[in-house]
């Protein structure tokens, strides 16, 4: 096939795959509903129609609406009543989200490994209880599903809360539950990139409802949900009616979405098999439907004679394929370390203790430098001929290792 793209070959791939986001007709007709009505802010019908409609898909009782996947962590943390002197497990292999809504409220971050799986192991969160613990943060990382039956199971023994992460895991199920559906209240993201997406946006969905009452009182300034109950004591993270009439149309579109990725991706895991360095990751058997922000590769370098994971990924993308690197440890990264210098603490040892900077994770370091990368999610949202396209180039990059330089 010759050269590769990246010593000057012709590339596998010019055309670009399926865009992100999509929409159509549905979307057009609820955004000029709402601006006709002049209703544009908070608590109007499209929010109170898409929370019932998401709520009842996931098979929750309550779904609140917030600006921001991160929103939904922050406010979850605090209507849980957790705040200082308390701790709050996360996995060290995800974005910062989870980790910043912990220390925002006031309580320190404890880092627990994931496993082979990419997410929370159950074995590292007990490790990681102390008598101080409150909750643990399951992330549902790019399409899989955490160890649930595990993790729950680990959380009721010990009294903790669990909050799960779905900001990767829209319309995924874990047997007949929903993902955001099994711990006490599941925290969505409605970013751009997400798989349900309205630019920026957020919800939390919960079967309790006097959590669903605390949440709405804090993400609306305090307000009580309803003139019997108290005041809360929050900031202003609501959702306009035209995010919410967007993702009335983004979730009509999620399932057929979510059935088809699972065929393309299925589809990769048959034509990989074979090629080496890349593996898609086991089939989980609870696992009924994924969700995805994005398709999860392993990686095994040796497979491909010790090959750097940033030059393999250097090569697909010059190859026209769109892959990435995996989330950074959250406590080595730039990002969460810059917390440190944050002006809001009050003692600086205690400020890295509160941050989880002691801690060591080799699974997550593992997976971070060398251990896979990942191709976003809607590149399984086109033709079979996709994927065959990234299935080519992958099997040129390992035939062709010898052309490429040793590191970047
Ligand atoms: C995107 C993301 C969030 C936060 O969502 P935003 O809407 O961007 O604030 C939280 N957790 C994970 C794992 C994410 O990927």
């Amino acid at each position: 096939m010759g050269d590769l793209a990246l010593v000057g070959g012709e590339p596998v791939r010019r055309r670009p795959f399926a865009p992100w986001p999509v929409h159509g007709d549905r979307e057009r007709a609820l955004l000029s509903e709402v601006l006709a009505t002049g209703h544009w802010g908070y608590d109007g019908p499209m929010e109170a129609a898409f929370c019932a409609e998401f709520a009842g898909t996931l098979g929750a009782a309550r779904a609140v609406c917030v600006d921001s996947g991160t929103a939904a962590l922050e406010i979850t943390v605090r209507a849980l009543g957790i705040g200082w002197g308390d701790e709050v497990i996360v996995p060290a292999f995800t974005w910062t989200a989870p980790a910043w809504a912990v220390v925002q409220a006031g309580a320190s971050v404890v880092f627990a490994d994931v496993g082979p799986d990419w997410c929370l192991s159950p074995a590292s969160v007990l490790a990681a209880i102390t008598p101080r613990t409150r909750a643990v943060v399951v992330v549902h990382t790019y399409r899989q599903l955490a160890e649930m039956d595990q993790l729950l199971s680990v959380a009721r023994r010990h009294g903790l809360h669990v909050i799960e992460d779905c900001a990767h895991a829209h319309g995924a199920r874990w047997g007949d539950r929903a993902a955001g559906t099994m711990g006490v209240a599941g925290c969505f993201s409605f970013q751009n990139g997400k798989s349900m997406a309205a630019g920026e946006g957020g919800a939390v969905v919960t079967d309790d409802p006097a959590l669903a009452d605390r949440l709405y009182s804090l993400k609306n300034c305090g307000r009580p949900a309803r003139d019997q109950l108290p005041h809360g004591f929050g900031g202003n993270r609501r959702i306009t009616e035209f995010q919410a009439a967007v993702l009335r149309g983004q979730l009509e579109r999620l399932e057929a979405q979510c059935a088809l990725r699972d065929e393309r991706v299925a589809y990769l895991g048959r034509m990989l098999a074979g090629a080496p360095g890349l593996t898609t990751l086991p089939a989980k058997p609870q696992v009924t439907r994924y969700g995805a922000f994005a398709v999860p590769l392993a990686y095994d370098a040796a497979a491909l004679g010790g090959l750097d994971v940033d030059v393999l990924v250097a090569a697909l993308v010059a190859e026209g394929i769109p892959a990435r690197r995996p989330h950074e440890v959250v406590y080595r990264s730039a990002l969460w370390r810059s917390g440190l210098d944050a002006p809001m603490w009050s003692d600086r040892d205690r400020a890295a203790e509160r941050l989880g900077l002691a801690a060591s994770c080799p699974h997550a370091e593992h997976l971070s430098a060398r251990g896979g990368m990942i191709l976003p999610h809607q590149l399984f949202l086109g033709s079979a001929a996709d994927v065959d396209d990234v299935v080519t180039a992958i099997r040129k990059v390992g035939d062709n290792v010898d052309q490429l330089p040793r590191v970047l």
